[in-house]
């Protein structure tokens, strides 16, 4: 174990909650004593049964209120999260070959994952500099394209606009959905999972679907390629439109999905969501802008994540000694991706997340580099 100096942050100073981890993120107290009311009704009983069909339909209306899905689209639910996902999309969506903005570790899984499949061609890779966006280019020889709304690895987000081409647009919207302002009409799959913006646990995938993605497929999954049951997005489909998954959910997911959801319903939807990490964002950046020795990773103001902050320190103050110092007082996983490799901090500031306890971690942060 590494030594960490020895500083004691103030009470005062401290955040009322000190989980700012991009995935698993915060998870609100309020939702787990929720869950833990349940007691006999929920945990430990069959999936089949109403209580949970009733948290999958609650689950589906609500994700279709908060993205005001237009009409015909449709939310699938599913396990395995946005990388069993991935490959759900390789045998059910990506008809023959698919075009892949690759902007980080994220969006390069998913094209690694397509990449050597035998029922597909090598797709088109579209790479930029890590820290920076990129955007699709409309090819009719590409019948899907791969793009990230917000890639957390980096704390960039992309605009999601639709390629002039009749190409389906999939998008992961893992750590994207529920804190970033969205279109429907500019998408045909928008897929997330539930443990970042949504507050919840890992385990589970949920995408919302525009009928030109639902007849894909059903094209695609008619029987002519060899698709595992698990990654067949016509059975999932099938399931999903009966409120149930294709094998066991995980309950407690499920119904912490669920509680956010309907939060973020009662509150004012998406547009409040999406209003609350851009005041959070605005703190961190500012912050950073400000700060004599930090500075915001992401060059271009307007690719800065309102959801994940990336915020690189000055060579002399390591990154990792202020991370280990604000978990030892309690403020976790602050950590920047490890593959990145950069001198940086990483701040989720996802719904869940007090914009106070952002403004309150940026005093921590202060008060640490003071004293190293
Ligand atoms: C976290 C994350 C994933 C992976 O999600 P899992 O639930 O672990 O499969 C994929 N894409 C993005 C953008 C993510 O942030």
């Amino acid at each position: 174990m590494t030594e960490f100096p020895d500083i004691q942050l103030p009470d005062d100073l401290l955040p009322a909650d000190g989980r700012f981890g991009s995935g698993p993120s915060k998870v609100r107290l309020e939702a787990l004593a929720r869950l833990a009311a349940t007691g006999t009704e929920l945990l430990g009983t069959s999936h089949r049964r109403p209580a949970v069909i009733g948290l999958v339909e609650r689950l589906r209306r609500g994700l279709s209120d908060l993205f005001s899905a237009p009409p015909g689209y449709e939310v699938m639910v599913g396990l395995g999260g946005a990388t069993a996902f991935w490959d759900a999309a390789t045998f059910s969506l990506i008809a023959r070959k698919s075009q892949h903005v690759v902007i980080g570790e994220f969006s390069s899984k998913f094209a690694a994952a397509v990449s050597g499949s035998p029922h597909l061609e090598e797709p088109d890779v579209i790479r930029v500099d890590y820290g920076h966006s990129a955007q699709p280019v409309a090819d009719d020889d590409v019948d899907a394209y791969a793009l990230i709304h917000n890639e957390t690895s980096t704390g960039v987000m992309n605009q999601i606009v639709r390629p002039a081409s009749s190409g389906l647009v999939l998008v992961d919207a893992t750590s994207a959905a529920g804190g970033l302002p969205v279109d429907p009409s500019q998408f045909d799959v928008y897929y997330f999972s539930p443990q970042k913006a949504f507050g919840s646990e890992g385990g589970l995938w949920a995408a919302l679907c525009s009928p030109a993605a639902i007849e894909r497929i059903e094209t695609v999954t008619n029987g002519e390629r060899w698709i595992p049951p698990f990654l067949d997005l016509g059975i999932a489909l099938t399931n999903s439109r009966k409120n149930q998954t294709y094998n066991t959910p995980a309950l407690a997911t499920l119904a912490l999905f669920v509680d956010q959801v309907e939060w973020m319903n009662e509150r004012g939807g998406l547009d409040w969501a999406v209003d609350r990490c851009a005041t959070s964002a605005s703190t961190v950046y500012r912050w950073a802008e400000t700060s004599d020795f930090a500075s915001p990773f992401v060059s271009d103001p307007a690719a800065r994540s309102a959801t994940v902050a990336t915020v690189d320190l000055d060579e002399t103050i390591p990154a990792g000694v202020v991370s280990g110092v604000l978990r030892a007082n309690g403020i976790v996983d602050t950590e920047s991706y490890r593959k990145l490799g950069r001198n940086q901090l990483r701040v989720a500031l996802f719904p869940a997340i007090d914009p106070d306890d952002v403004t309150r971690l940026t005093q921590c942060i202060d008060h640490v580099v003071e004293r190293l």
